[in-house]
């Protein structure tokens, strides 16, 4: 079945497209359809290597950090012009490569162009500030400065989207950049940065590797780098903090999650078992953000299970590249496995399956139906653990304050949400529970104003928001004489 020319693709390396030094490479089969989609370079260390020489040249002694802000500007929204110029083709490959439905591909390369727009903005305000009230005698300016070589590691759920949350922020400052996309997903990224060459940027300051695990460890602990920016889960996020804390080097975290929705009795009911259902079956649960615990008011807990299930079995599962589908393919054999462990451990712990439960097979490919669990209890591990699957669990609860308990006794805290119409009680509830993005009465909307990262295991440090940017720079501060100095140190009277 030939549906996608096979693209040979290679690493790139200050500017150009070279082969890697070991000579191999690997290839991508797509999830939904089985049959190899790319070919990509296997970089080896020595490709490290190179990569972060050509970002560490091109930040040290080119044209890029020292550029004005607005040139900079120019190129980053150039590039979001060019994501939009090639959407069908983009969406395609992230839709081939990670088995999403292209309805869903098509709206994350439009977030993506979004988010170059929009950090095109903050290269023109990445200033810093001055101070005339220290005293008569000195004027101090703050300026930021760009931090240097960053290093970004990306997963494979939404690869064109997270890479797109940290390169253009860091480049708005004139940071340069070593990449390496997950190896099951690297497809659009490539072309991204062959679009930020086409858009003008400088030699060096976009490199991309290719490769598994062992290239991100290698960047992580690479001596010629400044930063790492990660993106996956929580288990290789603490080795890569672990390994460039030794070095000293800034981590940015974004990592797992386990998001409850809790429904009070008084809730829009309709909107939010649309929510939960969305919730859980977008991007097939393959989504940092999934809503994959939901705690509803016990009174009301039987029945909602129940209209869930209604809703859920009628989500359209099939071929990513058929415009009517709703959940594609999962990724990979071992993301499959992964599910049914879980799916497994519920039953055996007692859950009620009322839905799902099993793959679908349709075609060659991977496919999971969605997945209902009822009378989960807090302490099983399908309410507790990220499953990255079309799983939903749902608990009950008695009161607002229990269901808050219940809601943070997970490790993680990346984002919640709670249905209610008494906005009093969802304040107080917003308040109390321990993750980075709240959600009141909407699920898993997001914008690019908005800082978004994790509480707990979740994550360390925010991506998005007006404060992206210093993320990618450091602070100094500069302290001018005003006039004759009236106050000399005497040598040897430290009192
Ligand atoms: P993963 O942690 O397995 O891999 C992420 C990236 O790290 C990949 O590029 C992988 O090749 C690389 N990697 C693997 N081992 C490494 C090592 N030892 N050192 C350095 N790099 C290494 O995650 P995944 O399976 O690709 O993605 C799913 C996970 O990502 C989920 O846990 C999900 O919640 C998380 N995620 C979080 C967010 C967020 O914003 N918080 C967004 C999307 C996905």
């Amino acid at each position: 079945m030939t549906i996608i020319d096979i693209a040979d693709n290679r690493l790139i390396l200050n500017g150009q497209e070279v082969d890697a030094l070991g000579g191999e490479s690997f290839e991508r089969v797509s999830p939904a359809h089985d049959v190899v989609v790319a070919r990509y370079a296997q970089a080896g260390a020595e490709d490290v290597d190179r990569a972060v020489a050509a970002a560490r040249q091109a930040f040290d002694d080119g044209p890029w950090p020292r550029r004005a802000g607005v040139e900079r500007f120019r190129v980053l929204r150039r590039v979001a012009d060019l994501i939009r110029r090639d959407r069908d083709l983009l969406a395609r490959l992230e839709a081939l490569e990670s088995g999403k439905p292209i309805s869903q591909a098509l709206d994350e390369v439009d977030a993506a162009a979004e988010l170059w727009d929009y950090a095109a903005t903050l290269a023109r305000h990445a200033y810093g500030d001055a101070h005339n009230d220290l005293g008569a005698d000195v004027l101090a300016m703050v300026v930021n400065e760009p931090l240097g070589v960053v290093s970004i590691i990306t997963p494979w759920n939404f690869p064109l989207l997270i890479v797109s949350q940290k390169l253009p922020f860091a480049l708005a400052v004139g940071c340069t950049a070593v990449i390496k996309p997950s190896e099951l997903t690297p497809g659009t990224t490539l072309h991204l940065a062959r679009l930020i060459i086409e858009a003008g940027a400088d030699r060096g300051v976009v490199n991309v590797v290719t490769g598994a695990g062992g290239v991100g460890s290698a960047m992580a602990a690479h001596p010629g780098s400044d930063m790492v920016s990660f993106t996956g889960s929580t288990a290789v996020g603490r080795e890569v903090a672990a390994s460039a804390g030794r070095l000293l080097k800034r981590v940015e975290l974004e990592l797992g999650g386990k998001n409850p929705q809790i429904v009070c009795a008084d809730a829009d009911l309709d909107a939010a078992l649309d929510a939960v259902v969305f919730g859980v079956c977008f991007n097939a649960g393959e989504c940092c953000n999934s809503g994959s615990r939901v705690l509803v008011h016990r009174d009301l807990a039987d029945e909602f299970a129940a209209q869930v299930v209604e809703r859920a079995r009628r989500v359209p599962v099939g071929d990513p590249l058929d415009p009517a589908t709703k959940i594609g393919a999962i990724v990979s054999d071992e993301q499959l496995s992964v599910i049914e462990r879980y799916v497994a451990e519920g039953r055996g712990d007692g859950a009620d399956l009322l839905l799902g439960g099993d793959r679908l097979t349709t075609g060659a490919g991977r496919f999971y139906r969605p997945t209902v669990f009822a009378g989960v209890d807090p302490g099983m591990s399908i309410a507790r653990e990220e499953i990255f699957g079309p799983v939903l669990s749902v608990l009950a609860f008695d009161t607002l304050d229990e269901a808050v308990e219940i809601a943070n006794s997970t490790m993680y805290g990346l984002s919640a949400g709670i249905w209610t119409s008494d906005l009093n009680a969802a304040l107080t509830a917003s308040q109390g529970l321990r993750a980075g993005t709240i959600w009141v009465n909407r699920w898993m909307d997001g914008y690019p104003e908005l800082p978004f990262g994790g509480y707990k295991a979740s994550g360390e440090g925010r991506e998005l928001g007006r404060q992206a940017i210093t993320s990618f720079t450091q602070t100094k501060t500069i302290q001018l004489q005003v006039g004759a100095r009236r106050t000399r140190w005497v040598p040897g009277d430290m009192s």
